[in-house]
C-alpha cells in the first residue's frame, strides 16, 4: 500500500491524502483540488482532484486506445484479470475497510463485513457468471439458416456513483461493464474518492492491462457532466439522486446515449399484526438507521396495523434510544456520522418540517443528548430518530430524506395500506413483516416497487435484477440485465 495512505489510515494524520486521477494505467497529478472532510471529526483529511474536460478527454482516449484489445480477448481472458483483482482486493480488506469508514462515516465493522466483501463479490461474481450468458444460437432447418446471436461490448462506458456506499456500488458497475468487453472511465463521488483512488493501485498490482480502467476524480457538474456528454462514450451508468438522474437523462437523450439510472427512495415497510414483532424491529431498526440511514433501500415510512400500532411504537422507540452512535472506529457504535456537513444540515431540516406539519418526534434528534468524544464535536453526528403523526401528504412522508429519520403511521386494511404505500413519487422498494404466507404474496405483487422482501431486508442476489419504478429509476442491473446493458445485441444468419 502508498505509505501516505497506511499513514494516514493508522490515524497519525499530518496531513491530507492527495488523490490522482487514473488515467492510462499511471496516477496522473491533477493541478486543482477540492477538500474531502472525515465526517467523524469535520477535518481536511483527503484532496481530491477538481478534473474537468482535459482529465476525461485524457481518461476517455485511453480507454478507446484500449477498448480494441480488451473487447478481443476471451471472456475467460476478462475474467481471469478480473479474479486477480478480486484476490488482492479481499488480501487488503482490513485496509480498505477502515479507508471506506474513514472516508464515509459508517462504522468499520460493517464496511469490513459488507462493503468490502461485497466488492469483493462484485468482481468475481460478474466474472464467473458473465462467460455463461454471452451468446445464444437457433438452427432453423425449415429457413436453412442457423442464427447466431453475439453480445457485443459498445466502447467506452461512463460510470458515475455516489457516496454512500462507495467502492461496493462502483464496482457492481464496473464488473459488468469490463466483463462485457468495455473499457471504462469512472467517476466516484467527490465526496468519498479514497477507496476507489485505492482500487487504482490494486489495478495496478494485478497487471491489469493500461486504458481498460481510467478513473477521474472531480464534481458532478465538471468532471461528471464532461463524462456524460462526452460523444465517445455511448453508455452512461448513474446511480445517485433523482435530480441528478433527471439532468442526466435530459442532457444525453439527444445523443441517444443508453442509460441506466439508479436513483432514490422513499422506502415503506408494512407491518401487519400477525407479524413475529420482535424479529420485525429488529429489521426496521437495521433498514432504518444502517449506514446512518444513508443506504438508498432504507426504509423510512413505516405503516403498522392499527391494533399493533401502541405497543409497536413503544418497543421501536425503546430499541432506537438504545442505538449507540459515536466514531467509527469503536466496535460498539452501531451509527457513525453522516456524510457531510452540509447532508447532516439537510437531514435535519427534516425534523423542522416534520413538526411544522404536525409531527411528534418521539427520540432522536432534540429529544435525546448526543454524548460524544471530545475529538467528535464538529464531526455530522445525529441520533437515530422516530417521528409519528404525519399526514402521507407530509415532506417527510413523501420526499427522501436519505437519513437516520423514520416515520410511523398506524392503517386498517390491507387495501388501505396499499394504496398509501404506493402514494409517493418514488419505488425503489419495500418490506411487509406478516406470518401469513398467501398474504405476503399478494401485497408484494401490488406494491409498485423494484423489490420487495417479506419478513427480511437487504437480503440481495446478484442474479436477480435490482432497480427501481417511478421516479427510482430506470433499468435494472443483475447478471442477466447488466448483461444486456452493456452490450449490443448481433443477430448473425447464415444460409445452410
Ligand atoms: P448525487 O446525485 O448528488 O451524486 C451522484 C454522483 O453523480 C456523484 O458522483 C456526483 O458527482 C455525480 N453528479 C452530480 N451532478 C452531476 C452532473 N451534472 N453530471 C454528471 N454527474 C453528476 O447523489 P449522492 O448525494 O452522491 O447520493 C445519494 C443519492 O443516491 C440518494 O438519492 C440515494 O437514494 C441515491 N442512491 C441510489 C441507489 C440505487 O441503487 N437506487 C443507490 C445508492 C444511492
Amino acid at each position: 500500500m502508498n505509505f501516505v495512505l497506511a499513514r494516514s489510515f493508522q490515524g497519525k494524520m499530518d496531513e491530507p491524502i492527495v488523490i490522482n486521477n487514473f488515467i492510462g494505467g499511471v496516477m496522473v497529478p491533477c493541478q486543482d483540488h477540492i477538500d474531502s472532510h472525515d465526517p467523524s471529526t469535520g477535518l481536511v483529511w483527503a484532496k481530491i482532484p477538481d478534473s474537468g474536460q482535459a482529465e476525461v478527454d485524457a481518461a476517455v482516449n485511453a480507454a478507446q486506445a484500449a477498448f480494441e484489445g480488451w473487447s478481443c480477448k476471451s471472456a475467460q481472458t476478462r475474467a481471469n484479470h478480473l479474479l486477480k483483482v478480486a484476490d488482492i482486493l479481499e488480501s487488503r480488506l482490513e485496509e480498505f475497510a477502515v479507508a471506506e469508514s474513514r472516508d464515509q462515516g459508517k462504522p468499520v465493522w460493517l464496511a469490513r463485513i459488507i462493503d468490502i466483501p461485497r466488492c469483493v463479490l462484485n468482481l468475481r461474481h460478474f466474472a464467473h457468471a458473465i462467460p455463461h450468458h454471452l451468446n445464444t444460437s437457433n438452427v432453423n432447418p425449415e429457413m436453412g439458416v442457423v442464427n447466431y446471436t453475439l453480445r457485443e461490448p459498445q466502447g467506452v462506458a461512463g460510470l458515475i456513483s455516489p457516496w454512500n456506499l462507495p467502492l461496493y456500488l462502483l464496482t457492481f458497475k464496473l464488473a459488468p461493464a469490463l466483463m462485457c468487453g468495455n473499457t471504462v472511465v469512472a467517476k466516484p463521488s467527490e465526496m468519498t474518492s479514497v477507496t476507489a483512488y485505492m482500487f487504482c493501485k490494486v489495478l495496478q498490482d494485478a497487471d491489469f492491462p493500461a486504458g481498460v480502467v481510467n478513473i477521474v476524480f472531480g464534481r458532478g457538474p465538471s468532471a461528471g457532466q464532461a463524462l456524460i456528454t462526452h460523444p465517445q462514450v455511448p453508455l452512461v451508468s448513474f446511480t445517485g439522486s433523482t435530480l441528478t438522474g433527471k439532468f442526466i437523462a435530459q442532457a444525453t437523450a439527444p445523443m441517444f446515449k443508453k442509460l441506466s439510472l439508479e436513483m432514490g427512495g422513499k422506502n415503506a415497510a408494512v407491518v401487519f399484526d400477525d407479524c413475529d414483532m420482535e424479529s420485525c424491529i429488529a429489521t426496521l431498526k437495521r433498514s432504518s438507521f444502517i449506514n446512518s440511514g444513508q443506504v438508498c433501500l432504507c426504509t423510512s415510512r413505516i405503516f403498522v396495523q392499527k391494533s399493533l400500532f401502541k405497543d409497536f411504537l413503544e418497543k421501536f422507540t425503546a430499541v432506537a434510544r438504545e442505538v449507540k452512535i459515536g466514531p467509527p472506529s469503536d466496535k460498539d457504535v452501531f451509527m457513525g456520522p453522516l456524510n457531510s456537513k452540509p447532508h447532516l444540515e439537510k437531514v435535519l431540516r427534516y425534523i423542522s418540517y416534520a413538526v411544522e406539519d404536525g409531527g411528534q418526534v418521539l427520540c432522536g434528534h432534540g429529544v435525546e443528548i448526543l454524548d460524544l468524544p471530545p475529538q467528535n464535536k464538529e464531526g455530522y453526528f445525529m441520533r437515530p430518530t422516530i417521528i409519528t403523526g404525519l399526514s402521507d401528504k407530509s415532506r417527510c412522508m413523501q420526499e427522501e430524506i436519505f437519513g437516520p429519520i423514520t416515520c410511523v403511521t398506524p392503517f386498517d386494511t390491507e387495501e388501505e395500506v396499499i394504496t398509501r404505500v404506493n402514494d409517493t413519487p418514488y419505488g425503489l422498494c419495500a418490506s411487509v413483516f406478516t406470518s401469513n404466507l398467501a398474504r405476503g404474496h399478494r401485497v408484494a405483487h401490488k406494491l409498485k416497487a423494484g423489490t420487495v422482501w417479506t419478513n427480511c431486508w437487504l437480503v440481495r442476489d446478484l442474479d436477480m435484477p435490482f432497480g427501481g419504478v417511478k421516479k427510482s429509476g430506470l433499468g435494472r442491473e443483475s447478471t442477466q440485465d447488466s448483461l444486456e446493458f452493456y452490450t449490443e445485441a448481433k443477430t448473425v444468419c447464415i444460409k445452410i
